[in-house]
Protein backbone atom coordinates (compact mmCIF):
# COMPACT_ATOMS: atom_id res chain seq x y z
CA UNK A 1 0.00 0.00 0.00
CA UNK A 2 1.52 3.40 -0.98
CA UNK A 3 1.51 5.96 1.84
CA UNK A 4 0.98 9.55 1.93
CA UNK A 5 2.43 12.25 3.94
CA UNK A 6 0.57 15.30 3.51
CA UNK A 7 2.92 18.75 5.02
CA UNK A 8 0.83 21.52 6.15
CA UNK A 9 2.32 24.80 7.62
CA UNK A 10 0.20 26.81 9.76
CA UNK A 11 0.89 29.86 11.59
CA UNK A 12 -1.51 31.44 14.02
CA UNK A 13 -4.11 29.41 12.34
CA UNK A 14 -6.47 28.35 15.89
CA UNK A 15 -9.41 28.91 13.78
CA UNK A 16 -9.00 26.41 10.78
CA UNK A 17 -6.72 23.97 11.71
CA UNK A 18 -9.94 21.74 12.95
CA UNK A 19 -11.72 22.35 9.88
CA UNK A 20 -8.52 21.31 8.09
CA UNK A 21 -8.43 18.14 10.22
CA UNK A 22 -11.59 17.01 9.77
CA UNK A 23 -11.86 17.88 5.96
CA UNK A 24 -8.65 16.19 5.34
CA UNK A 25 -9.87 12.79 7.56
CA UNK A 26 -13.31 12.73 5.34
CA UNK A 27 -10.85 12.19 1.75
CA UNK A 28 -7.97 10.49 3.07
CA UNK A 29 -10.50 7.91 4.44
CA UNK A 30 -11.71 7.31 1.12
CA UNK A 31 -8.57 6.70 -0.62
CA UNK A 32 -6.38 3.01 -0.05
CA UNK A 33 -3.46 4.43 1.24
CA UNK A 34 -1.76 4.65 4.28
CA UNK A 35 -1.05 8.30 5.38
CA UNK A 36 0.91 11.00 7.78
CA UNK A 37 -0.02 14.36 8.83
CA UNK A 38 2.47 16.86 9.38
CA UNK A 39 1.47 19.93 11.02
CA UNK A 40 4.46 22.81 10.80
CA UNK A 41 3.77 25.27 13.49
CA UNK A 42 6.05 28.21 12.05
CA UNK A 43 6.39 30.21 15.12
CA UNK A 44 2.20 30.65 15.88
CA UNK A 45 1.41 32.73 19.08
CA UNK A 46 -2.14 31.72 19.55
CA UNK A 47 -3.53 28.13 20.19
CA UNK A 48 -2.44 26.24 17.13
CA UNK A 49 0.17 24.50 18.93
CA UNK A 50 -2.05 23.23 21.53
CA UNK A 51 -4.67 22.00 19.08
CA UNK A 52 -1.46 20.23 17.11
CA UNK A 53 -0.53 18.19 20.68
CA UNK A 54 -4.14 17.51 21.12
CA UNK A 55 -4.52 16.15 18.07
CA UNK A 56 -1.47 13.63 17.85
CA UNK A 57 -2.31 12.54 20.91
CA UNK A 58 -5.75 11.45 19.31
CA UNK A 59 -4.26 10.36 15.85
CA UNK A 60 -1.12 8.49 15.43
CA UNK A 61 -0.91 9.50 12.00
CA UNK A 62 -0.89 13.24 13.14
CA UNK A 63 2.60 14.38 13.37
CA UNK A 64 4.10 18.00 14.16
CA UNK A 65 7.19 19.99 13.85
CA UNK A 66 7.24 23.18 16.03
CA UNK A 67 9.84 25.87 14.94
CA UNK A 68 11.24 28.22 17.19
CA UNK A 69 10.02 31.11 15.62
CA UNK A 70 8.78 32.79 12.17
CA UNK A 71 10.65 31.02 9.34
CA UNK A 72 7.91 32.15 7.13
CA UNK A 73 5.65 29.65 5.02
CA UNK A 74 9.19 28.51 2.52
CA UNK A 75 11.06 27.28 5.72
CA UNK A 76 8.31 25.27 7.34
CA UNK A 77 7.26 23.93 3.82
CA UNK A 78 10.65 22.83 3.73
CA UNK A 79 11.05 21.30 7.57
CA UNK A 80 8.00 19.81 6.29
CA UNK A 81 8.97 18.13 3.15
CA UNK A 82 12.10 16.62 4.80
CA UNK A 83 10.21 14.95 8.00
CA UNK A 84 8.03 13.44 5.05
CA UNK A 85 8.25 9.26 4.85
CA UNK A 86 5.85 8.67 2.35
CA UNK A 87 5.72 7.53 -1.46
CA UNK A 88 4.34 10.69 -2.32
CA UNK A 89 4.19 13.78 -0.76
CA UNK A 90 1.58 16.50 -0.79
CA UNK A 91 1.69 20.16 0.83
CA UNK A 92 -1.46 22.11 1.76
CA UNK A 93 -2.33 25.27 2.91
CA UNK A 94 -4.36 24.90 6.79
CA UNK A 95 -7.20 27.63 5.43
CA UNK A 96 -8.39 25.00 3.38
CA UNK A 97 -8.10 27.29 -0.31
CA UNK A 98 -6.16 24.01 -1.08
CA UNK A 99 -9.40 21.59 -1.08
CA UNK A 100 -7.99 18.42 0.59
CA UNK A 101 -10.42 16.61 -1.43
CA UNK A 102 -8.85 16.88 -4.78
CA UNK A 103 -5.77 14.55 -3.06
CA UNK A 104 -8.04 11.86 -4.77
CA UNK A 105 -8.05 12.92 -8.14
CA UNK A 106 -4.65 14.10 -7.70
CA UNK A 107 -3.74 10.64 -6.84
CA UNK A 108 -5.45 8.91 -9.71
CA UNK A 109 -3.69 10.96 -12.11
CA UNK A 110 -0.08 10.23 -10.28
CA UNK A 111 -0.60 6.59 -10.38
CA UNK A 112 -2.35 6.43 -13.86
CA UNK A 113 -0.26 8.38 -16.39
CA UNK A 114 2.87 6.99 -13.69
CA UNK A 115 4.16 10.32 -13.62
CA UNK A 116 6.41 12.39 -11.05
CA UNK A 117 3.67 15.59 -10.06
CA UNK A 118 -0.08 16.86 -10.13
CA UNK A 119 -0.03 20.33 -9.01
CA UNK A 120 -2.60 22.80 -8.78
CA UNK A 121 -3.55 26.29 -10.27
CA UNK A 122 -6.17 28.35 -9.83
CA UNK A 123 -7.69 29.79 -13.12
CA UNK A 124 -9.12 33.01 -11.33
CA UNK A 125 -8.33 35.08 -8.14
CA UNK A 126 -12.11 35.76 -7.27
CA UNK A 127 -12.28 37.73 -3.80
CA UNK A 128 -8.68 38.64 -3.95
CA UNK A 129 -8.27 42.80 -3.95
CA UNK A 130 -8.15 44.24 -7.72
CA UNK A 131 -4.84 45.66 -7.30
CA UNK A 132 -3.55 42.02 -5.98
CA UNK A 133 -4.43 40.18 -9.23
CA UNK A 134 -3.07 43.03 -11.39
CA UNK A 135 0.71 42.90 -9.82
CA UNK A 136 -0.04 38.85 -9.21
CA UNK A 137 -0.57 38.88 -13.09
CA UNK A 138 2.11 41.71 -14.08
CA UNK A 139 4.55 39.45 -11.90
CA UNK A 140 4.27 35.87 -13.28
CA UNK A 141 4.52 37.48 -17.26
CA UNK A 142 7.92 39.53 -16.05
CA UNK A 143 9.25 36.68 -14.21
CA UNK A 144 8.47 34.00 -17.19
CA UNK A 145 10.42 36.66 -19.49
CA UNK A 146 13.58 37.09 -17.11
CA UNK A 147 13.68 33.28 -16.39
CA UNK A 148 14.34 29.81 -17.75
CA UNK A 149 12.33 28.12 -15.34
CA UNK A 150 8.55 28.28 -16.41
CA UNK A 151 6.69 29.15 -13.68
CA UNK A 152 2.86 29.09 -14.19
CA UNK A 153 0.16 31.54 -13.92
CA UNK A 154 -1.90 30.80 -10.72
CA UNK A 155 -0.05 27.83 -9.37
CA UNK A 156 -0.11 26.66 -5.98
CA UNK A 157 2.04 25.34 -3.67
CA UNK A 158 -0.37 22.52 -3.23
CA UNK A 159 0.46 19.44 -4.99
CA UNK A 160 1.15 15.92 -4.80
CA UNK A 161 4.56 14.60 -5.68
CA UNK A 162 6.42 10.92 -5.96
CA UNK A 163 9.37 9.99 -3.76
CA UNK A 164 12.11 11.02 -6.09
CA UNK A 165 10.63 14.54 -6.52
CA UNK A 166 10.20 15.31 -2.97
CA UNK A 167 14.01 14.50 -2.78
CA UNK A 168 15.31 16.34 -5.65
CA UNK A 169 13.37 19.78 -4.28
CA UNK A 170 14.88 18.74 -0.33
CA UNK A 171 18.14 18.61 -2.24
CA UNK A 172 17.90 22.32 -3.58
CA UNK A 173 19.39 23.51 -0.07
CA UNK A 174 19.61 27.16 -1.01
CA UNK A 175 18.11 29.65 1.89
CA UNK A 176 16.67 32.54 0.31
CA UNK A 177 13.78 29.51 -0.85
CA UNK A 178 11.45 30.36 -3.82
CA UNK A 179 9.43 27.20 -4.05
CA UNK A 180 7.26 27.96 -6.92
CA UNK A 181 10.61 28.28 -8.88
CA UNK A 182 12.24 25.10 -7.62
CA UNK A 183 8.92 23.34 -8.73
CA UNK A 184 10.34 23.82 -12.25
CA UNK A 185 13.52 23.83 -11.84
CA UNK A 186 13.65 20.25 -10.76
CA UNK A 187 12.06 19.05 -13.83
CA UNK A 188 9.87 15.53 -13.90
CA UNK A 189 6.05 15.60 -15.81
CA UNK A 190 3.73 18.10 -14.05
CA UNK A 191 0.23 17.54 -14.59
CA UNK A 192 -1.84 20.37 -14.36
CA UNK A 193 -5.34 20.45 -12.07
CA UNK A 194 -7.62 23.68 -12.65
CA UNK A 195 -9.88 24.84 -9.96
CA UNK A 196 -11.19 27.92 -9.23
CA UNK A 197 -9.94 30.13 -6.19
CA UNK A 198 -11.77 29.47 -2.58
CA UNK A 199 -11.89 31.97 0.03
CA UNK A 200 -9.81 31.38 3.37
CA UNK A 201 -12.32 28.84 5.64
CA UNK A 202 -11.50 31.43 8.51
CA UNK A 203 -8.91 33.29 10.08
CA UNK A 204 -6.70 36.25 7.92
CA UNK A 205 -3.97 35.71 5.27
CA UNK A 206 -0.76 36.28 6.43
CA UNK A 207 0.41 37.94 3.47
CA UNK A 208 0.66 41.64 3.65
CA UNK A 209 1.46 43.35 -0.09
CA UNK A 210 4.59 44.72 1.38
CA UNK A 211 5.52 40.65 1.93
CA UNK A 212 4.01 39.33 -1.05
CA UNK A 213 6.30 42.26 -3.15
CA UNK A 214 9.18 41.02 -1.12
CA UNK A 215 8.45 37.57 -2.30
CA UNK A 216 8.09 38.56 -5.96
CA UNK A 217 11.22 40.48 -6.04
CA UNK A 218 13.26 37.29 -4.42
CA UNK A 219 11.92 35.04 -6.92
CA UNK A 220 12.94 37.16 -9.83
CA UNK A 221 16.31 37.74 -7.94
CA UNK A 222 16.77 33.91 -7.15
CA UNK A 223 15.97 32.35 -10.91
CA UNK A 224 16.85 35.69 -13.85
CA UNK A 225 20.11 37.62 -14.10
CA UNK A 226 18.29 39.68 -16.12
CA UNK A 227 18.40 42.76 -13.50
CA UNK A 228 22.22 42.36 -13.32
CA UNK A 229 22.44 42.68 -16.95
CA UNK A 230 20.61 45.63 -17.40
CA UNK A 231 23.83 47.65 -16.54
CA UNK A 232 24.80 46.69 -20.29
CA UNK A 233 21.41 47.39 -21.59
CA UNK A 234 22.04 51.15 -20.40
CA UNK A 235 25.94 51.35 -21.29
CA UNK A 236 24.76 50.79 -25.09
CA UNK A 237 21.62 53.31 -24.92
CA UNK A 238 24.36 55.63 -23.41
CA UNK A 239 27.32 55.19 -25.99
CA UNK A 240 24.62 55.36 -28.96
CA UNK A 241 23.22 58.65 -27.58
CA UNK A 242 26.54 60.01 -27.36
CA UNK A 243 27.48 58.81 -31.05
CA UNK A 244 24.14 60.65 -32.26
CA UNK A 245 25.81 64.04 -30.34
CA UNK A 246 28.97 63.28 -32.02
CA UNK A 247 27.48 63.22 -35.21
CA UNK A 248 25.36 66.04 -34.44
CA UNK A 249 28.76 68.04 -33.76
CA UNK A 250 30.18 67.63 -36.55
CA UNK A 251 27.41 68.64 -38.89
CA UNK A 252 27.28 71.81 -36.45
CA UNK A 253 30.76 72.41 -36.81
CA UNK A 254 30.33 71.92 -40.71
CA UNK A 255 27.13 74.55 -40.83
CA UNK A 256 28.20 77.14 -38.06
CA UNK A 257 31.58 76.91 -37.36
CA UNK A 258 31.24 76.69 -33.97
CA UNK A 259 29.74 73.70 -31.41
CA UNK A 260 27.44 74.78 -28.57
CA UNK A 261 29.10 73.65 -25.17
CA UNK A 262 25.80 71.85 -24.91
CA UNK A 263 26.38 69.85 -27.59
CA UNK A 264 30.31 69.67 -27.01
CA UNK A 265 30.13 67.85 -23.40
CA UNK A 266 26.99 65.86 -23.40
CA UNK A 267 29.07 63.47 -25.57
CA UNK A 268 31.80 63.45 -23.04
CA UNK A 269 29.58 62.87 -20.65
CA UNK A 270 27.70 60.03 -22.29
CA UNK A 271 30.86 58.09 -22.97
CA UNK A 272 32.19 58.33 -19.69
CA UNK A 273 29.01 56.53 -18.29
CA UNK A 274 28.79 54.17 -20.59
CA UNK A 275 32.30 52.97 -19.68
CA UNK A 276 31.43 53.00 -15.98
CA UNK A 277 28.45 51.15 -16.92
CA UNK A 278 29.81 48.31 -18.67
CA UNK A 279 32.51 48.09 -16.23
CA UNK A 280 29.57 47.95 -13.53
CA UNK A 281 27.76 45.12 -15.93
CA UNK A 282 31.14 43.08 -16.38
CA UNK A 283 31.25 42.95 -12.47
CA UNK A 284 27.65 41.66 -12.38
CA UNK A 285 28.77 38.88 -14.46
CA UNK A 286 30.55 37.80 -11.96
CA UNK A 287 28.03 38.43 -8.74
CA UNK A 288 25.36 36.67 -10.81
CA UNK A 289 27.98 33.64 -11.18
CA UNK A 290 28.94 33.53 -7.22
CA UNK A 291 25.42 34.28 -6.70
CA UNK A 292 24.41 30.84 -8.26
CA UNK A 293 27.46 28.81 -7.24
CA UNK A 294 26.45 30.05 -3.37
CA UNK A 295 23.30 27.93 -4.22
CA UNK A 296 24.86 25.05 -5.07
CA UNK A 297 22.20 23.85 -6.83
CA UNK A 298 22.54 20.27 -8.16
CA UNK A 299 24.14 19.75 -11.58
CA UNK A 300 21.96 17.26 -12.51
CA UNK A 301 19.03 15.25 -11.28
CA UNK A 302 18.07 11.76 -12.35
CA UNK A 303 14.69 10.26 -13.35
CA UNK A 304 15.28 6.89 -13.25
CA UNK A 305 18.18 4.30 -13.98
CA UNK A 306 18.18 0.38 -14.93
CA UNK A 307 17.51 -0.41 -11.23
CA UNK A 308 14.29 1.03 -10.73
CA UNK A 309 12.70 -1.31 -12.89
CA UNK A 310 15.02 -4.13 -12.26
CA UNK A 311 13.81 -3.41 -8.56
CA UNK A 312 10.16 -3.35 -9.87
CA UNK A 313 10.34 -6.42 -11.73
CA UNK A 314 11.98 -8.36 -8.26
CA UNK A 315 9.07 -6.90 -6.63
N1 LIG B 1 2.09 30.36 6.59
C1 LIG B 1 3.21 29.93 7.31
N2 LIG B 1 4.15 30.85 7.68
C2 LIG B 1 4.03 32.18 7.36
C3 LIG B 1 2.91 32.59 6.61
C4 LIG B 1 1.97 31.65 6.24
O1 LIG B 1 3.34 28.74 7.61
O2 LIG B 1 4.91 32.97 7.75
C5 LIG B 1 1.07 29.37 6.21
C6 LIG B 1 -0.35 29.73 6.60
O3 LIG B 1 -0.65 29.35 7.93
C7 LIG B 1 -1.19 28.98 5.58
C8 LIG B 1 -0.29 29.02 4.34
O4 LIG B 1 1.04 29.30 4.80
O5 LIG B 1 -1.42 27.63 5.93
C9 LIG B 1 -0.74 30.07 3.34
O6 LIG B 1 -0.85 31.33 3.98
P1 LIG B 1 -2.06 32.32 3.71
O7 LIG B 1 -3.34 31.57 3.60
O8 LIG B 1 -1.99 33.37 4.75
O9 LIG B 1 -1.65 32.90 2.30
P2 LIG B 1 -2.62 33.26 1.05
O10 LIG B 1 -3.48 32.05 0.82
O11 LIG B 1 -3.41 34.44 1.48
O12 LIG B 1 -1.68 33.51 -0.07
MG1 LIG C 1 -4.62 31.13 2.11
Amino acid sequence: MDKISVVVPCKNEEACVELFYSAFMQTITELPVAYELIFVDDGSTDRTLDIFRELALKDSNVRYISLSRNFGKEGAMYAGLKATTGDFVSIMDVDLQDPPELLKEMYTYIKEDKIDCVACRRVNRKGEPPIRSMFANLFYRLINKMSKVEIVSGARDFRLMSRRMTDAILSMSEVERFSKGLFGWVGFTIKWLEYHNIDRAAGKTKWSFYKLFKYAVGGIEDFSTVPLRINFVFSVLSFLTALGFIIADIVMFNTKGYVDTFFALTPVILLATSMLLFGIGCACEYISKIFFETKRRPLFIVKETEADILNKKDN
